[in-house]
Parts: C-alpha cells; sequence; structure tokens
C-alpha cells in the first residue's frame, strides 16, 4: 500500500482524529448507492488522437462487471472526440468546468449548453486546481454548481482542506464550510445530481493517500453536514467520493469504507491500465 506515512509530512496527529470533527456522522452501512468512479484529466493528454486511444482503451475495460459508474472529465477542444471514443460504452464524458453564462462575450469562457451539445451531462466544480491556481471563490463555485443544476447536468462538487490547514486541524470545519458554502441554494431535490468529492489538497497529485480510514472519517462527517442541511434520507443517498493519488493499489482498501462510494482520479486515469484497475476495484 502506498499510503502516506504521517510523519513524512510531519503533519499533527490531531488533524486526522475524528475528535478533530463535529460528531453528527448519520452514515449508513446499509446504503444502495451506486459506486460512481471518474478520471480528471486535467490538461493531458497532449493530442487528440492521444485522447481517443486512451478513451478507448478504458472504455473496453467497462463491462457489465464493473461495479461502478465511470466518468471521464476530458479538455474542452477533447470532448467531442473523446464522447464518441467510448460511443455506448456507457463510460460517460464530462467537462473539467462550465462557466455561468450562457452566452456573449466571455473570452474563452464555456457554457454548460456548448457542453450539453456535445452529449456532456457532467461536469466538476470547485476543483482545488481551479481553486488555487485560478482563484475560483466559493460563491464562484457556487455560481456554477446551481447552474448546472438548473441545466439538469450532473455535478462533482469537489471540496477539501489544503496541507496548511490540515496540519491546524481544520479538516472537518474547512469541509463544512465548504459543503454549505458551494451548495447554498441548491435543492434536497437538485442534490440527486450532485456527487461530492473529497480531496484533500496535499494529495492531489503528489503520490499521497489519505489513510483509507482517516478517509472514511472525513466522509462521514461530510455526510453528516449533509444530513443537516437536507436530512438524513437525502444525505444517505449523495456519493462521497474521495480522491487524491488514489492507485491499483490504494482503491481496494478506500472502496470497502462504507462513506466512500467512490474515486476521482487524475494522475492514474491517464493510464488506461491504472485505470481500468481502479474501476474494476475489488471489495
Ligand atoms: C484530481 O485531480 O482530482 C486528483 C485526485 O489527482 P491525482 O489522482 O493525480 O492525485
Amino acid at each position: 500500500m502506498k499510503f502516506l506515512v504521517l510523519s513524512t509530512l510531519a503533519l499533527s496527529a490531531s488533524a486526522f482524529s475524528p475528535t478533530a470533527f463535529a460528531p453528527r456522522t448519520t452514515s449508513t452501512s446499509l446504503s444502495a448507492r451506486t459506486p460512481f468512479i471518474a478520471g480528471n484529466w486535467k490538461m493531458n493528454p497532449g493530442t487528440k488522437n492521444e485522447a481517443i486511444a486512451l478513451g478507448k482503451e478504458i472504455a473496453s475495460s467497462f463491462s457489465d462487471s464493473t461495479p461502478c459508474e465511470v466518468a471521464l472529465f476530458a479538455p474542452y477542444p477533447f470532448l467531442d472526440a473523446t464522447v464518441g471514443a467510448v460511443g455506448s460504452s456507457g463510460v460517460k464524458i464530462g467537462a473539467e468546468m462550465a462557466f455561468v453564462e450562457e452566452k456573449g462575450a466571455f473570452t474563452a469562457a464555456v457554457s454548460v449548453s456548448m457542453i450539453k451539445s456535445l452529449g456532456c451531462n457532467w461536469a466538476l466544480a470547485g476543483h482545488s486546481e481551479r481553486r488555487c491556481l485560478f482563484g475560483e471563490t466559493d460563491e464562484d463555485i457556487n455560481k456554477q454548481v446551481l447552474n448546472l443544476l438548473n441545466h439538469d447536468v450532473g455535478c462533482i462538487l469537489c471540496i477539501g482542506e489544503t496541507q496548511a490547514e490540515y496540519e491546524q486541524g481544520l479538516v472537518g470545519p474547512i469541509c463544512t464550510t465548504q459543503l454549505k458554502k458551494n451548495l447554498l441554494g441548491v435543492t434536497a431535490e437538485q442534490m440527486a445530481n450532485v456527487v461530492i468529492a473529497y480531496e484533500p489538497v496535499w494529495a492531489i497529485g503528489t503520490g499521497l493517500t489519505c489513510p483509507a480510514s482517516e478517509a472514511q472519517d472525513v466522509h462521514a462527517t461530510c455526510r453528516g453536514v449533509l444530513a443537516d442541511m437536507y436530512g438524513a434520507a437525502i444525505a444517505d443517498t449523495v456519493r462521497i467520493q474521495y480522491g487524491g493519488s488514489v492507485t491499483p493499489e490504494t482503491v481496494d482498501e478506500l472502496m470497502a469504507k462504507p462513506d466512500i462510494d467512490g474515486a476521482l482520479v487524475g494522475g492514474a486515469s491517464l493510464v488506461a491500465e491504472k485505470f481500468s484497475r481502479i474501476i474494476n476495484f475489488k471489495v
């Protein structure tokens, strides 16, 4: 297992302690949630032909025995070709972000209607790279989430703490704040189209994976927050993915946890063999 050795980051032991989280867990291990694993290609691969080849290879490893729903989030210029590459396999294709305006003078922006017209019915919102590198605020992300849902497009809302926040034991408060701010105005009915991705920022692209038991604690806390917002019955239907250096070696233990309903996968989703093993996880 490539799990994080905590001492390598010199992180405080309390950061992962359940006592650092609000005691409001309402998770259930009796859920009927369909697992959902998604690949986030970010600004990869380099060419359309590579995207087509990758999409085809991943789609060929998705079968009736695959134990989860699968989606690939591809760069805008490759969306159309990737939709074609996965064909009728059942693998869904989504955008990595959709701007909140419908059309007009917004150079380089891409609207929800544009991605929908390509056959994409999913988009990410709030990925930490959008928050950290592109300055998207909780309010921006809230607008994106509402806009996607109002267009009947599914949304994977990414939340998670930075390393500094983690070291200060702020995992619970950060996730709680992001959920409340980013889901402001989202109705209980619309939550059927929302997936949460808990992605500790320090684990993204670093090779450091949050230990499965600690990720489970955070997921249960997030479900408790959703129960406060929408009631326990709705909270128990919302899928919560884990994201952060998920690999074929770590996926099985993560997916065995009752509140971990899937994964958002960056680096390993660019290697068909690895992603194929991840989506065909074993519990
Ligand atoms: C991500 O980009 O959402 C992600 C989790 O990346 P990686 O799997 O490479 O850490």
